[in-house]
């Protein structure tokens, strides 16, 4: 046989849990619908509209009316709605079958409290409570105190009524707009609307000759349209009522007002908040939420039961004017004619509003990027004076460069020196021998002078070379001819290469060669490269020492080689020959080439070193043509 055996405490326990947990994870309503089912029987609310469940304004009350009963109600509610249609006609028909209606549906069980919402919904329930729920406690809610039928008031009765201050809703208008002169009054043609209709004039009498006031009672409301679209300037619509036109057309809702917004050529002016947001301009005007919050603390009082008659209101009046944003700026209201402690609602927020982090960011992105080109520039200008700085000091490094070269042409300058002085020398002491003489030779003398001038000359152009070549001058940069910038560099070594036995050659190109360049600098690189080749032929035998400098014009650059025949660059000293303090000359300093190629880069050009394939070094200079 087998025996199950229950344990009954952990499913109990179990379940517990779950309720447990289940009722922390219920919503606060849904745990105040628990706590009322158990604390009380379900109420019974019947409520009754005046024109339909969707006429605006009283549409809007009993929404606002419904919303907060249920929220504060400690009891389950159960909301019955009718609407009495016989308030849209003109002249309405008999009532008797939706009174018998109701009595039928309310003969067993009667509601626990009724409700009516606006003035005809509040005649209907006065006239008709004996045979429908005669002992049921009403409220008359959003109902204008002259509507009251006080008469019929008992015991029984809340009355949560409002005030119209037509003066006031006039006054407004003339407030805001003084130019005013007219105002057109929207106002349809039921019972209600018309005794409205004689109210409003009756009120209005102390304006009468301030402004004209134009009735649209008898008009269809297509009509009112037409009207609204052509108004002449200062005038201003009062939207008072819509609920059937002249034509006996009924208007639910707001659609009416909408379209009059839409083709109307002034303002529209109303004294209900449900009329307010998309069309009216405000003003003073009746609150929701006050009628509402009065009427749904006297039915809770009366459902627990508070006596009606111990609950007395004043009728509320319109509440602090509030305005359309919107509209104002539509119709070039100023802020400033508003009334003191007027609310202004519906305000577009402004560009800087709308695109706050937006345009934080833009500033942001502003503010970063003027700093960094703030920064560049900064750094450009460190920039410029750093190569300012540096072509001085290239200057000074070329110009002490040019020093030591020239010092190792110095033996073969005297030299050169020495030539043209010493045949000045012979050839004045043969010109005084001549001179001495009985009868000197004239022409003689004439030829030797000549001579003397062309070495005098001869020995000033080496002067003169030596002094430009020494020169400390900064960087300057001019129109040049590279050729007889080779040629006067050539000039300088020409004696050393002969003193050398070196065959230097000289092949220029047919063209002239105009770059721009310092002439000096640019000599300077020649001649060192020339004095680097002589020295690289120096050890190789007689008659097999030579230099050749050429020219050429290659497209858009000119060129200038230095070929010699010595033993050329060792391979892998190649990629270093540019380096400062490469030397492979046990007295040499490895400055003379790294100068040369700073200076051919600030010329915007190129200076490279090469082998050539039979033996001996080639340095080629590029240097872009002037344009
Ligand atoms: P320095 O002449 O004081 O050594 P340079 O900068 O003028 O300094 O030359 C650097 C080195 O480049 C030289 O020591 C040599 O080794 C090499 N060099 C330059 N020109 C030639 C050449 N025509 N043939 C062979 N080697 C060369």
């Amino acid at each position: 046989m087998c025996r199950v055996s229950v344990r009954p405490w952990p499913a109990a326990a179990a379940l517990l849990c779950l309720g447990v947990f289940l009722a922390a994870c219920l919503p606060p309503k849904r745990a105040d619908a628990v706590e009322r089912n158990r604390g009380g029987e379900l109420k019974r609310v019947l409520v009754l509209h005046s024109f339909g469940r969707e006429f605006r304004p009283w549409s809007e009350y009993a929404r606002d009316i419904k919303t907060q009963l249920e929220r504060q109600s400690p009891w389950p509610l159960d909301i019955q709605e009718h609407a009495l249609l016989t308030a849209r006609f003109n002249s309405p028909g008999p009532e008797a079958p939706f009174v018998e209606y109701l009595h039928s549906l309310y003969q067993g069980a009667l509601p626990d409290i009724v409700l009516s919402i606006g003035a005809p919904a509040a005649r209907f329930a006065q006239k008709y409570r004996a045979r429908l729920f005669p002992d049921t406690p009403l409220i008359l809610a959003a109902v204008e105190h002259r509507l009251i039928n006080r008469a019929d008031l008992s015991g029984n009765d809340v009355v949560v009524a409002v005030r119209n201050d037509f003066l006031a809703a006039f006054e407004n208008i003339l407030q805001v707009l003084p130019d005013t002169r007219s105002v057109a009054v929207v106002v349809g043609a039921s019972p209600l609307e018309k005794f409205w209709l004689e109210e409003v004039k009756r009120e209005l009498k102390p304006l009468d000759e301030r402004i004209e006031l134009v009735w649209y009672s008898d008009l269809s409301f297509d009509d009112i349209l037409k009207r609204a679209a052509k108004l002449p300037p200062h005038t201003a619509l009062f939207w008072g009522l819509m609920s059937v036109d002249g034509a006996g057309v009924v208007h639910e809702s707001d659609v009416a007002l909408r379209s009059l917004h839409a083709v109307a050529n002034a303002p529209i002016f109303s004294y209900q908040e449900p009329f307010f947001g998309d069309s009216t301009v405000g003003g003073p005007m009746h609150r929701i939420t006050e009628t509402s919050s009065r009427t749904v603390s006297a039915a809770i009082g009366v459902l627990g039961g508070a006596k009606p008659g111990s609950i007395n209101y004043e009728p509320i009046g319109f509440a602090a004017p509030r305005y359309d944003w919107r509209e104002l700026r539509r119709w070039g209201i100023s802020e400033t004619r508003l009334p003191p402690g007027s609310e202004i609602l519906f305000r577009e927020p402004n560009i800087w509003q709308r695109y706050r982090w937006q345009m934080l960011m833009i500033a942001a992105v502003f503010l970063v990027q003027a700093g960094l080109i703030s920064g560049l520039l900064h750094e450009r200008r460190r920039r410029r004076f750093a190569e300012v700085e540096s072509r001085q000091r290239l200057a000074e490094l070329a110009h002490a460069n040019r020093y030591s070269a020239v010092g190792e042409l110095t033996t073969s300058i005297a030299h050169e020196l020495n030539q043209p002085l010493g045949s000045i020398l012979t050839n004045a002491e043969t010109a005084e021998l001549i001179l001495s003489a009985n009868s000197p030779d004239i022409n003689e003398v004439r030829q030797i002078l000549a001579d003397i001038r062309r070495d005098d000359h001869r020995a000033s152009e080496v002067i003169r070379r030596l002094r430009s070549v020494l020169k400390k001058s900064p960087f300057e940069v001019k129109d040049i001819e590279l050729n007889d910038t080779v040629r006067e560099a050539l000039g300088l070594v020409k004696a050393v290469a002969d003193g050398r036995r070196i065959a230097l050659t000289y092949v220029p190109v047919l063209a002239d060669l105009h770059v721009r360049g310092d002439p000096v600098q640019l000599q300077q690189v020649i001649l060192n490269l020339i004095i680097n080749a002589m020295d690289s032929v120096s050890d190789a035998d007689a008659g097999k020492r030579e230099v050749s400098v050429s020219t050429l014009l290659a497209g858009h650059q000119a060129e200038i080689r230095i070929a010699d025949t010595g033993p050329g660059i060792a391979a892998t000293d190649l990629a270093n020959v540019f380096d400062p303090f490469f030397t492979t000359k046990p007295q040499g300093m490895g400055m003379g080439l790294a100068i040369a190629k700073t200076i051919i880069e600030a010329h915007h050009g190129e200076i490279v070193a090469a082998n050539h394939a039979a033996g001996g070094a080639l340095f080629t200079i590029r240097l872009p043509i002037a344009s």
